[in-house]
């Protein structure tokens, strides 16, 4: 993966700062593949776009990945901690069979695609009733081709898809895409209940940029101040020369 400079992750920190978590995520999947084009990356499958985060979290903070949630049992609350491998979730990559995701069920075929973040944006932006609505709307989206009894299914037949290839569709989709939804079961070593724990890498990687871009316009008032050194100065100082010069400045 081509290393992103501090002054562009500064830039996509700061472009990202008042937008919803959506914005962010094609931000920092920008960050990832720089050059792609954003509808591209809007339309590429959800498992590649964590694959590409996960990727981007290796390369910036390493593999090594803390999270920490609360036990969800009633009345325990504990606080429990897991650890996951950047770099191994990043070789999760989709596989989509040739030809697409086939289902047949109730009287019906068809083929799908895997959804993507636009998908997901379009579903929303519907406000779908509950959650079966959104699962159909989904579905339809992603239908590439469909017959029913043997006659092309109209887009009317497509929003009623029935229950039984909507299921058929999620678990094809989830075979070929096992990195599009990154959900463990943390078993709590105080009362033993599992708690479902669902990582969103997005929302993960946001919150260590914004600590880090923090620490970094932090550093750069510091040597600023101490040096009259212009921002791209200091930016373009390796981070081992700019850790150096703080502490020189710290023990002056
Ligand atoms: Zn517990």
């Amino acid at each position: 993966m081509a290393v992103t400079g501090p002054a562009e992750l500064l830039a996509t920190w700061e472009a990202g700062l008042d937008r919803p978590g959506a914005d962010r995520a094609l931000l920092l999947h920008r960050a990832a593949r720089p050059g792609a084009d954003p509808g591209a990356l809007l339309s590429a499958p959800l498992g590649e776009r964590a694959a590409d985060l996960f990727a981007l979290r290796r390369t910036l903070f390493g593999d090594r990945m803390e999270v920490t949630l609360d036990c969800a049992a009633a009345g325990c609350g504990t606080a429990l901690e897991f650890e996951l491998d950047a770099g191994a979730q990043a070789a999760r990559r989709p596989r989509l069979p040739e030809g697409g995701l086939r289902v047949a069920e109730d009287g019906w075929e068809a083929r799908f695609r895997l959804p993507c973040p636009a998908d997901l944006a379009a579903v929303a932006a519907a406000r779908p009733a509950d959650a079966t609505a959104a699962r159909r709307l989904l579905a339809a989206r992603c239908a590439l081709t469909a017959h029913r009894s043997g006659q092309e299914a109209a887009a009317d037949d497509l929003a009623r898809l029935p229950d039984a290839v909507l299921k058929r569709f999620a678990e094809a989709a989830e075979q070929a895409d096992p990195g599009a939804e990154l959900t463990l079961e943390i078993a709590c070593p105080q009362c033993g209940a599992a708690t479902p724990a669902e990582l969103d890498i997005a929302a993960y990687l946001w919150t260590e940029l914004d600590a880090w871009a923090r620490d970094l316009l932090l550093d750069v008032h510091l040597l600023a101040s101490a040096y009259g050194w212009s921002e791209p100065e200091i930016l373009a100082l390796s981070p081992l020369r700019r850790r150096y010069y703080l502490e020189l400045c710290a023990d002056g």
